[in-house]
């Protein structure tokens, strides 16, 4: 119910006298004195005064110089001023959950609170705000959420939308909606921040808006590339070489091995290229595939290494900045270091992972400044680009890229690949190393590779599948997705858009007039590609989510299983061991889970993955992965824990139609063998191969006449990645729609698959198929 507004008088000065006590105090002091040497302070007023004048406005600034953390406090210090503390409301939106958490918790201290009163957060399925919380930072996904329930943000009053830059999906999206808002709410203030100079662009989005630039102040930073990296880290990559006895981690004596020959070859062309100052385009194939190849085993990891050692035992003292592509490479680089003799004592080097999956405890740890003579080495994702500030930070290390998804569209096929970052990421990156006195930058690439880098990052609308979006543009009622999409500031490519339409179609989430189905509702509440929520959604209808969680988790991260160059084959027998039963890769994938977990019960984890050719890494992402899948599916009520489902009885054919239901029209018939080789054939391609390290390849004869698979990669002829081995029934049953064709016993689905059977099962079929849709229509 409405409060009154002497309530919200009373409240608005009660968070005022306590804000005065706050200041009063020492420690408030010496926070504001902190706080008033940001470079935003200086321009406080004048921010303040376009925001009252303005309903939009640009504010671009150097990272660091104060505009998540000051802006949206110098407005709601305002409002609390002009006694309207008890009735504004400031929304300021992250892309990432870490830095809509860590913000928050950042402000709330130097507002002297603790989380909850003033100052708020919300992600999905985690927050802390109250009765008074006036500011709140939280995922963009969430106010996208909100406009669900509140298409026209009813008592918000200012909605900030941070790391505009980054082009985020999320965030092009809101700002389409946005903009559609402002006519209606014409006391609305919206205020986009970015880190880079390309304000112009937003402004001219919306309508010409004023922009504001926060001069900051970095101390300069020597940028050095791989022309005199080579210099500085030549020998101590060969004497990474000559290390006979590294620890005693197999994994790496078995690398070592295998790249020693490699490594000095590569590193050689390399050399022999940079310093010719050839273009990225015009290097030789090996060299450009040893840049690009960015795993353990690829120049980049041994390159970052050697620079580290140069750094520890050589350079000042001052943290190390290392800009990794992603979690799993963090991780494998930190096992790495830590048993790096070369590095020296490891008592003076502390190591601390920085990715959106770690915990605000870890997280806090890399503020923290070490020990003296202990050297900080934050191994990190691109989001320490622009939203995180390491202050000490001297060194920086730069891989040059990040991982991004990419799309091709006229292929379909969506890949998540570490591409070469933009020139403005890699000048951000640098410029955290000036920060608190000059830095050194040093980008592992040849600076020919760093002038081909285009000016700044395309947006995600360009590059990935639009399913999810298309979604949420229905769920959200924004009428037709191409009318919607093409008011984006940079419009999605249209066959793009068809391709994501057609697949909504076809895996029943909308109908022939592309309304929403009620399934289509559901999967729009879980943040996952729609794909991958349709088996989720139907795992636990039929009672056996526990399996199919685990292939959802290994869907979304890279295979579990490894295989080390020189030992492919026993690394495929292992596999091929774990899924041939069930005539599926993914299933492999679930048993191989399934004897870690009891393994790791046991005890002997390490010792199980190393016989089995499994990452240990991979599995305990998928582990975690796993239990943020069932938290989402729980979360939108389909989860029923008195349920008493025995897992283990799922039988593995049923399971292929769950995985069927998921990945469908992805689906290959299989051929019966020829001079004892099976042969593959879809639909769109003819005939096609499966990679070589799939089960299914390695069998002599499938007892299955179809395949469904997770990936298809065109490389001359076509490989499909993935694969699981279904009967008739349970392609008919889960696979696309079907039709009655004009003889008895005659079924066509979807993708133009024709079926011919006796006429009472082809009857029956199309009952059961019609009821299990209903059930799907149904709530
Ligand atoms: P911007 O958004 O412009 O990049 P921020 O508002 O995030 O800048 O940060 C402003 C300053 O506050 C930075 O110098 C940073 O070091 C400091 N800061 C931010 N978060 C924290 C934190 N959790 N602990 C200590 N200092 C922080
Ligand atoms: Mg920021």
């Amino acid at each position: 119910f409405p409060v009154s507004n002497h309530v919200v008088q009373m409240r608005s000065r009660l968070l005022q006298e306590k804000q005065q006590a706050w200041r009063g105090s020492p420690e408030g002091q010496k926070m504001m004195a902190l706080r008033a040497s940001l470079p935003a302070y200086k321009q406080r007023e004048s921010l303040l005064e376009s925001v009252a004048n303005n309903q939009v406005l640009v504010v671009s600034g150097e990272t660091g110089c104060g505009k998540t953390t000051q802006l949206p406090q110098y407005i709601l210090e305002t409002e609390i001023e002009a006694g309207r503390g008890g009735s504004c409301s400031i929304i300021c939106t992250q892309p990432r959950r870490i830095s809509a958490m860590s913000v928050a918790e950042r402000v709330a201290a130097e507002r002297g609170e603790l989380l909850g009163e003033s100052v708020g957060y919300k992600v999905r399925l985690e927050g802390t705000r109250g009765r008074d919380t006036r500011l709140l930072f939280c995922t963009t996904g969430i106010l996208l959420r909100r406009l669900l329930v509140d298409p026209s943000l009813s008592g918000v009053t200012h909605v900030i939308v941070d790391e505009i830059h980054e082009r985020g999906m999320n965030e092009d999206f809101l700002l389409i909606v946005l903009k559609d808002i402002l006519p209606r709410r014409p006391d609305l203030r919206i205020i986009l921040m970015s880190a880079t100079l390309n304000a112009e662009l937003f402004s001219n989005y919306f309508n010409s808006a004023p922009t504001c630039h926060i001069p900051g102040f970095t101390y300069p930073v020597k940028a050095h590339f791989l022309e005199d990296i080579l210099d500085l880290t030549g020998h101590r990559l060969t004497e990474l070489n000559q290390i006979d006895d590294y620890g005693d981690s197999k994994s790496w004596k078995m690398q070592k091995q295998l790249n020693n020959r490699k490594r000095k070859t590569s590193v050689n062309s390399l050399v022999e290229n940079a310093m010719s100052g050839m273009s990225f385009e015009q290097c030789n194939f090996s060299t450009r595939s040893s840049l690009s190849r960015w795993d353990p085993e690829g120049l980049g990891f041994n390159l970052i290494q050697a620079l580290l050692c140069h750094i520890c035992r050589k350079e000042r003292p001052g943290a190390v900045l290392v800009f990794m592509t992603g979690w799993e490479e963090i991780a494998a680089l930190k096992d790495k270091l830590l048993s790096n003799p070369l590095l020296g004592d490891p008592n003076q080097v502390l190591i601390l992972p920085c990715h959106g999956g770690m915990s605000s405890s870890e997280q806090k740890l890399i503020f923290n400044h070490p020990p003296p003579n202990v050297r900080k080495i934050v191994l990190a994702t691109n989001m320490a680009e622009t939203s995180i500030t390491i202050n000490d930070v001297v060194f920086v290390i730069d891989c040059g890229k990040a991982k991004e998804t990419s799309y091709d569209a006229l292929n379909n096929t969506p890949c998540l690949l570490p591409t070469w970052i933009s020139k403005a990421s890699a000048r951000q990156r640098r410029g955290r190393a000036g920060r608190v006195q000059p830095g050194e930058a040093y980008h592992i690439y040849p600076k020919p590779v760093f002038d081909a880098f285009i000016d700044y990052q395309q947006p995600e609308l360009h590059r990935v599948p639009l399913q999810s979006l298309c979604l949420q543009i229905k769920s959200l009622n924004l009428g037709s997705i191409e009318g919607f999409l093409s008011k984006a500031m940079q419009p999605p490519d249209s066959l793009s858009v068809k391709n994501a339409i057609h697949l909504l179609k076809i895996i029943g989430a909308l109908d022939d007039n592309e309304e929403l189905t009620h399934l289509g509702r559901h999967l729009s509440t879980l943040p996952v590609e729609p794909t991958i929520g349709k088996m989720l959604v139907m795992g636990s209808i039929f009672g056996c989510l526990e399996p199919v969680l685990t292939i959802a988790a290994g869907l979304s991260l890279r295979d579990p299983f490894v295989s080390p160059f020189d030992k492919r084959d026993m690394a495929d027998r292992k596999r091929f061991d774990f899924g041939v039963s069930c005539c599926s890769d993914h299933i492999a994938y679930v048993n191989a889970y399934n004897a870690w977990r009891q393994a790791k019960v046991q005890g002997n984890a390490m010792d199980f993955c190393w016989e089995n050719f499994l990452s240990s890494q991979t599995l305990e992402a998928m582990h975690s992965l796993r239990k943020q899948f069932r938290e989402l599916i729980k979360e939108a009520g389909f989860l029923s824990s008195d349920i008493f489902v025995n897992e283990d009885q799922t039988s593995s054919e049923f399971l292929g139609g769950i995985i069927c239901s998921g990945l469908f029209p992805r689906v290959a018939a299989i051929l019966p063998p020829k001079n004892n080789v099976v042969h593959f054939k879809t639909v769109e391609d003819g005939e096609v191969l499966l990679n070589q390290n799939s089960v299914l390849a390695k069998m002599k004869s499938i007892p299955q006449p179809w395949l469904v698979f997770h990936e298809k990669v065109k490389t001359g002829i076509v490989i499909l990645r993935d694969a699981t081995g279904i009967s008739d029934t349970m392609l008919l049953l889960f696979g696309g729609q079907l039709n009655r064709g004009s003889k008895q016993g005659h079924i066509i689905m979807a993708n133009g698959l024709e079926f011919f059977m006796s006429s009472n099962l082809a009857r029956l079929i199309l009952e059961l198929r019609t009821e299990l849709d209903r059930l799907l229509q149904r709530k």
